[in-house]
């Protein structure tokens, strides 16, 4: 077996993998990046964010062209090639993953097509597909390899039936009906994919409400939307068998929406029920490093995990599982290696859903305020008062603020409308400088655009909103 050494291994090329990697070769350190793929971008490039980001681009654009109706403008009926389409997701996909694969070349890390497991707290063996096993001695690793969907034993996995987001985003086919289980990130983001392309599409969730994590003011919009162009949307219902028929499955329910499907079958099923820390394979126990209830390498501020030299980043060092968290992780892994900076401040982490109409939110949400019985004071901009939105024809929009009534600093903002994504951002920022809703009303918005809304939100705390009124609140 070879054997070779390095400063800092990093096990797994995405988004948390490649951002550690690049930051701690820029910072002038020997870095070896360990993934089975041809380029560094993980799921987020390969099988997540992006491929999915390009089809909901595109099913925007199907729903849109109809919205123009309204508008006096007709077009036909879309034409989809889906080949092509499959080509244009792949071509986005390989753009940006052997970009990746040139900006590593650029910072001369070197790269093995492998899978890592560790020897001892020093030393990893990479093992690649073809060719022998190699052994890397490290001063530092950082374990980087992210999460896999869940899995629920009522659904057989492998059966072409059934599919993952993985299977989903391959766009195999545009099946006639579809059952998404799990009314999430991905059961709603891929439901309306699959809705635009002409899917007939049915989510189940278990909860009596989609997406858990943001507020029900928020989600009240989505599902609106959604429930125009799914053909139903069931909530407290669960799955409880299925039977596998020739090209189909047909399945039967519990819970509220039961009655509604009983009988139904459906051509594909998505399972979408949330994403599990992807540690198997890698031999933590070799190192000394342990787990969390939850199967979450366990971290502590800075990212280090139960062994000293060694760090871990992203999904699989916990919630939440976001690609622009994995790599804020590797910022603070690599300056914790590198002996600076690493204050071990946890950031602020935006949520987006990139649905139509998008949900955004960040920082504390009303929910989690009223559970933990944290006493907030809100603000709300409808869009309905937003000219921009207007001249959008999409006034189905929210943008709301919340606040510490003693300190006035802004605790948390959620959005949901076109764009959300973009307009967290500075929200993001906002509450990162510590700001307070007279600071965000202070600061000048290009006019007209969707950005108004949050300065709109921030006077209106104020009583001072120029397009909704809302009497001063009294001191
Ligand atoms: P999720 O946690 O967002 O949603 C899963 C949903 O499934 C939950 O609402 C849950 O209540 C429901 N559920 C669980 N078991 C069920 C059952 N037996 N029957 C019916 N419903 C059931 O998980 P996801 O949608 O699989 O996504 C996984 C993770 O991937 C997300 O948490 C997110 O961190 C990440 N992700 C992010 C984005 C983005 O940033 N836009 C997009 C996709 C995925």
């Amino acid at each position: 077996m070879t054997d070779s050494k390095t400063q800092v291994a990093v096990i797994g090329a995405g988004p948390g993998g490649y951002a550690a990697a690049f930051l701690a070769a820029d910072n002038g350190m020997a870095v070896t990046l360990i993934d089975p793929a041809e380029n560094p971008g993980g799921t987020c490039l390969y099988r997540g964010c992006m491929p999915s980001k390009s089809l909901l681009h595109v099913s925007r654009l199907i729903t849109e062209a109809a919205e123009a109706r309204a508008w006096g403008i007709s077009f036909g009926v879309p034409d989809i090639d889906l080949s092509a389409l499959r080509q244009w997701k792949t071509h986005v996909t390989n753009g940006l993953t052997q970009g990746l694969g040139r900006l590593m070349a650029q910072r001369k890390i070197t790269y093995h097509r492998a899978s890592a497991a560790f020897a001892d707290p020093t030393a990893l063996i990479l093992t690649p597909d073809t060719g022998q096993s190699r052994r890397l001695t490290f001063d530092h690793a950082i374990v980087a390899t992210g999460s896999s969907p869940a899995v629920l034993p009522l659904f057989p996995e492998g059966d072409f039936r059934i599919w993952n987001s993985t299977q989903a985003l391959a766009l195999e086919m545009i099946p006639e009906t579809l059952l998404v289980v799990g009314g999430g990130y991905i059961g709603l983001e891929l439901g309306s994919v699959y809705a635009a392309l002409g899917t007939q599409v049915t989510v189940v969730e278990a909860l009596p409400h989609l997406l858990a994590g943001a507020d029900r003011d928020l989600v009240r919009f989505l599902q609106k939307g959604l429930t125009d162009r799914f053909e139903a949307i069931l909530l407290d219902t669960t799955v409880t068998s299925i039977k596998l028929q020739e090209d189909g499955v047909t399945a039967e329910f519990s819970g509220a929406g039961a009655e509604t499907i009983a009988n139904k079958s459906f051509q594909r099923v998505l399972v979408a029920v949330g994403r599990r820390p992807h540690t198997a394979g890698l031999a933590l126990e070799n190192a000394g490093v342990t787990l969390d209830q939850k199967g979450f390498i366990r971290v502590n501020d800075q990212c280090r995990t139960t062994a000293d030299t060694i760090f871990a980043v992203g999904d699989v060092a916990g919630d939440p599982m976001l690609a622009h968290k994995a790599a804020h992780d590797a910022r603070i892994a690599v300056e914790a290696i590198l002996g600076k900076g690493a204050t071990g401040k946890r950031a602020f982490i935006p949520a987006v859903v990139f649905t139509d109409p998008e949900v955004a939110w960040v920082g504390l949400t009303e929910t989690e305020a009223r559970e933990k019985k944290i006493s907030v004071e809100t603000a709300r901009f409808p869009w309905a008062a937003s000219g921009r939105a207007a001249t959008l024809g999409r006034s189905d929009g929210l943008t709301k603020m919340i606040i510490d009534p003693a300190t006035k600093h802004i605790l948390g903002v959620g959005i949901v409308g076109p764009g959300a994504g973009e307009l967290i951002a500075e929200a993001v920022l906002a509450m990162e400088m510590g700001a307070t809703p007279t600071d965000v009303g202070h600061c000048v918005h290009p006019h007209p655009t969707l950005s108004e809304t949050l300065k709109e939100v921030a006077d209106s705390f104020d009583g001072i909103a120029t397009h909704y009124y809302r009497p001063k609140r009294k001191p």
